[in-house]
């Protein structure tokens, strides 16, 4: 029996061994791709690449930390990665049926607009850009709303059901809203705020608009440079 019990845990520690390195195997492959793709702009095996950063984040996180690299780069990749997958889908989907969620942190700190059931409704008074973002949106025939607060963005999901989506946001937020309307099935598009925080937040308003109209490729680096392609 005691000799039948050494077995079991010789196989079990044998086993955990090979998956400990398996898992820090992935780990390096794709921190070393992630870093590729943050210095050259590009993407290769972008799948295999999601799945793996899905699997092993943290692990990945850990090996910038312990190299002494700033583990945001994960993020902002993660980000690009999303965007550059989902951009095919996303542009296939008739703009009538896109939303756009723009974080209410742009606003004008004079802001007059007042908060409803659809958000909150810029009456394009001119003191920030939000105005102008929301009329050249619908002119396009996207839906544009000012978010109050993450719940919205999920009763707005199951009240209307989009079929993509634009969300505005710092990388915390992009990243769950991706995730979120990955859930969903929605083809999403992440655009980094260049400066986040609580109010008075900017964007780089020309990578916004050229996210709407398809002239970017949509990857939403938030570093006014996309990271593009093979
Ligand atoms: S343009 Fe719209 S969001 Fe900006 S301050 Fe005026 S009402 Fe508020």
């Amino acid at each position: 029996m005691i000799q039948y019990l050494d077995h079991v845990y010789y196989l079990v520690g044998k086993v955990a061994v090979w998956i400990g390195a398996s898992l820090l195997l992935l780990s390096l492959v794709v921190a070393l791709l992630i870093l590729y793709s943050f210095r050259t702009k590009k993407f290769y095996f972008a799948r295999v690449m999601l799945i793996g950063l899905s699997l092993v984040e943290n692990l990945v996180k850990a090996l910038f930390w312990l190299a002494r690299a700033d583990d945001a780069i994960v993020d902002e990749v993660g980000v690009s990665l999303r965007n550059y997958i989902n951009r095919g889908k996303f542009y296939r989907t008739p703009v009538g049926s896109r939303f756009i969620f723009m974080p209410q942190c742009v606003r004008s700190v004079d802001c007059p607009a007042k908060l409803t059931p659809e958000g909150i409704m810029c009456v394009e008074c001119g003191r920030c850009d939000v105005g102008a973002a929301k009329r050249v949106a619908e002119e396009q025939g996207y839906r544009f709303f000012v978010v109050p607060g993450s719940s919205f963005i999920k009763r707005i999901i199951r009240k209307y059901r989009p079929k993509a989506i634009v969300g505005v946001g710092c990388q915390m937020e992009i990243k769950e809203g991706l995730t979120l309307c990955h859930s969903h099935d929605i083809p999403a598009l992440g655009v980094p705020l260049s400066k986040a925080g609580c109010v008075a937040t900017t964007l780089d308003w020309d990578e916004f608009y050229d996210v709407l109209s398809g002239a970017g490729n949509g990857s939403g680096n938030g570093r006014g440079s996309n990271v593009a392609g093979p």
